[in-house]
This record gives C-alpha cells, structure tokens and sequence, in this order.
C-alpha cells in the first residue's frame, strides 16, 4: 500500500499524540537472573547454560540478590516507592527461545512503582512518570538461516542459543505522555537519552543499545484535541536513540493517514525499519489475560528490608542531571552554551580533559571548535572523533607554554586524528614547533624590513599600527611558526619605534 503521508506540521496542528515508553535494560550482574551461568556478551551459542535457564524438569530458580539491589537502586534513582512485599509472576506463553514456556516476570505486584523522571527538552523540563519498573529474565535468541534477510520469511532452518536466556531483565514503563505535541518524537529521545545516562550513572548496566542491553518500545496514539486518547501502537526494539525518535514521527505520520482517510488504528505491535525509518505491522498485541499471569510457586516472596533500602537510596551516586548543573556552574555556562555541549555530546570529554589538566574554557573550545567540525564533517560521534581528553589536554599544554600558536595547534590536531601520535611527537617531528629565539628570526624581520621601505618609512614616523604588515610578512616567510608577538617586538626595536 502507497499513501502520501500527510505533512508534520499539518499532523501535530489537527492531532495530539500521546506517547509511552518502555525500555528493557539488561543488568550487568556476573551471573543470571535464577542461576549461576556467566553472562558477559558473546560466547559460543548454547555454552552458558545450565538446568535451571534451559528449564529443565526439577530444577529450581533462586533469585539474584545482586539483580534486585540494582532494581532497587534504579526505582529510588527514578523516584518510585519501594514495594515492601512482592511477587514474582509466570507469564505463560510458548516461543522457542524461551525454554520454559513461561517467563518469570513481574505482573501486579512490580518491585518499584510511582515515580518520575526529569528531562529537558529545547530548554524546558518535562516531568515524565514512571508507572513501573520490574523484574524479569531475559530469552534466548532465535536466529533464521538460508533466507537473504535474516527473518523467518524464506528461511530453511532456525536455531536457538540460550546463552541470554535468563538474564536479568529490568522493564522501566513510563505513565501515558499526553501535551508533548510536536515535540513528541524529542521528548521520547530526550526520555530514552537521560535513562540511559541515569542507568549509566548507577553502573547497573553497560546499556549499549547496539548490543540490546538497552532496548525500546515506542507505544503512539493520536487523538483529536479534547477527544478520548487513541488508540495506540506499540512500535518493538527500537535500537538507537535517533531511531526513537524517528519511530514516534513515522508512526504519528502514519496513524494520521489512517484516520484522515477514514480509517481505525489497530491495537498492534509494529516494527522499525532502521533504513526506510517506517514501520510495518506485527501480531496483534495480547492483552493481560492471554498470558494467564500467577504467581511463581517456586520463588519466595521478595520483601526489601526498608533499613537496607534507606542505604541504598543515601548511597545513590549523584544522578546526571544534577551532575550537569553542576559542571555547568562550574564551568561557568550560561544556559545556551551548556546546552550546545550537551548536544555535541562533550559533556564527558570536557570533563576528562579539564581532568587531565586544561582550563574549561580551553577544553571546550577544542571540542566544540574544531573537534566537533571534524565529527560532523566525518559522520562520527564526537567520542569517536580520533582524539582523547588527554591528547587535546596535551595540545593545550603546549599552546600554553607558548610553543604552538593556535594555527600551529590546529595542523598538530589534524595529525592527532590522523593518529601519527602525540601532540608532542607530531610537533617534533613534523618541525611545527613556534620560533621565539630572537637571532633565529633578526634575519626574517630584516628581509621583510628592506623588502617593505614604504611601511617601514611609516612605522619609523611612529605609526606602530602598520607594524601588523610587516608581522605577517614575517609569518609568510616562516610558514606561520615565528611568535608573533616576538616578531612585532623585533620589527618595533629594528626601526627604533618602541
Ligand atoms: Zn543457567
């Protein structure tokens, strides 16, 4: 089916989009959610399996401590109460790569509800709710062979590894977001963003969504203004923070196709489409009840002692938020440069090369200036970019002792990325070190002196200002490297001005 998507701007003027996410993140505890196998990405299929994750008959799951202190630490970083008595819940239901048939999961009785998360977009707060995080175990992965795509369409045979079946598993689900408007697709990057870097921040996860440790669903409904929300979609796995928001927009595009031409949107999961940036429809979302929840007879109850809560909560490191304001303080940004670092993503790196021994001031400079310029030019993120904190911190350092001038240290930089080496060891040894040895650069003043009698006649009569000219010609001969300020000096005493 081709239909012309309606425009953007027409969409969010006649619709208001509700938005909901939730995010599964798995935790980075040595062992399984109810066993002891490893869990470190990789490793051959099948080899990190025991009874208990292949749910073989008479074994008996025992839960990880380790998983529900990270669960909790997540719920008291996201504002949530702290359930003082719950359940883990068999949600029924066959796939293949889950061995069991049945998940362990969390159903009416989740660890953390209630709670909130703060996020800034276009320089506003928006308070997103948080209805639940919970607990679960991961499944094992199906991969589809002898078809060109990978997917079950066309292929001869499908085999499952078990290897990540029966990772702790957290599910984060926000409350409805209703009033985000056009803004809709950036407040759920925005949400997905700040997660991350809280999950990051509590070391509970590498949250790498190119792994899928950190993965996403987007649900979309749309409804005319002051009519009942709509019906929604729930959009699986999306894999990066762009593609969040690109699969809020399409989808929002889409439903309003639907309903412009008539049309009821299904209640359906649907698929992103990493290249087309579409989606395309999934099975029919199950509700509740087709899952035949009960609790799991097999684990006993968790009841966090609220004492060890208290702890965990008093030792929360300082969450990111307030992290940025502090840096932004002292860095002394004013609102709009602080937001241009976060959105070249230099927050961090800032941070490191201050660490490593520059002034704020320096150290945003490099990455903002001509770092940044580089990522954007080579498609990179900025990390990525070919240059540590501590190289540009080095680079600095010799600006800073005077023996690169910022022309200098630009060509150094450019080998830096290239990865010839350190700053140092490319200012050695391409010779781009500056000239301020005053004999070595007596010989170059005296050529552009009797080169230019006019300016030098000018200068003599005390018209210092047209000392500039002589400077550059100076610089010309040495191939930028002289100190200017010495040059100036120089050519000044040379002609008796100074
Ligand atoms: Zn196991």
């Amino acid at each position: 089916m081709t239909t012309t998507l309606p425009a953007y701007d027409e969409v969010v003027a006649r619709f208001e989009p509700v938005i909901g996410l939730e995010t599964h993140v798995e935790l980075g505890t040595n062992t399984k959610m109810f066993c002891g196998c490893p869990t470190d990405f990789g490793g051959e299929p099948n080899t990190r399996v025991c009874p208990v994750c292949l749910g073989l008959p008479g074994s008996l799951p025992v839960a990880n401590k380790a998983a529900i202190e990270a669960t909790v630490r997540i719920g008291l970083a996201l504002n949530c109460s702290i359930a003082s008595w719950c359940r883990f819940a068999r949600k029924n239901y066959f796939y293949p790569d889950m061995p069991k048939n049945f998940q362990i999961s969390q159903y009416d009785e989740p660890l953390c509800v209630d709670g909130y998360l703060d996020v800034e977009v276009n320089g506003e707060t928006v308070r997103i709710g948080i209805e639940r995080v919970h607990l679960e175990e991961d499944t094992g992965k199906t991969l589809h062979v002898g078809g060109a795509t990978g997917r079950i369409h066309g292929a001869t045979e499908s085999l499952v590894d078990y290897n990540r079946a029966g990772i702790p598993l957290v599910e984060i689900v926000t409350k409805p977001i209703p009033g985000t408007g056009a803004l809709a697709p950036e407040v759920a990057r925005a949400y997905v963003t700040e997660l991350r870097d809280v999950l990051r921040s509590l070391g509970v996860s590498d949250v790498r969504m190119e792994e899928g440790s950190l993965r996403c669903d987007v649900n979309t409904s749309l409804n005319l203004p002051g009519a009942e929300w709509g019906t929604r979609t729930e959009t699986k796995n999306v894999n990066s923070l762009r593609s969040v928001e690109r699969a809020v927009r399409s989808e929002m595009l889409r439903q309003a196709s639907v309903l412009d031409a008539g049309g009821r949107i299904t209640q359906e999961t649907r698929h992103f489409h990493e290249e087309t940036g579409d989606t395309t429809p999934g099975r029919s979302k199950e509700t509740a009840t087709d899952y035949r929840y009960f609790p799991e007879p097999d684990l006993v109850p968790v009841a966090p002692d609220p004492a060890w809560v208290a702890e965990l909560k008093a030792a929360l490191p300082e969450l990111p938020r307030l992290h940025r304001r502090r840096l932004q303080q002292e860095w002394g940004l004013s609102d709009l440069d602080m937001q241009s670092v976060l959105n070249a993503g230099a927050v961090e790196l800032i941070e490191a090369t201050i660490a490593a021994g520059t002034t704020p001031a320096a150290a945003r400079k490099w990455w903002l200036g001509e770092l940044s310029r580089r990522a954007n030019e080579t498609g990179v993120e900025l990390a990525d970019v070919g240059a540590t904190p501590a190289q540009v911190a080095e680079l600095q350092g010799l600006v800073d002792a005077g023996k690169l001038n910022d022309k200098l240290a630009r060509t150094v930089l450019e080998g830096v990325v290239a990865g010839e080496g350190s700053p140092t060891e490319i200012m050695t040894d391409r010779g781009l070190e500056v000239v301020s040895d005053t004999g070595a650069l007596t010989a170059a003043v005296d050529e552009a002196i009797a080169a230019n009698p006019d300016i030098a006649d000018k200068i003599r009569s005390g018209k210092v200002a047209a000392a500039g000219a002589l400077v550059g010609a100076v610089m010309k001969t040495t191939r930028g490297q002289a100190d200017a300020k010495t040059v100036r000096e120089l050519i000044l005493s040379r002609l008796g001005a100074s």
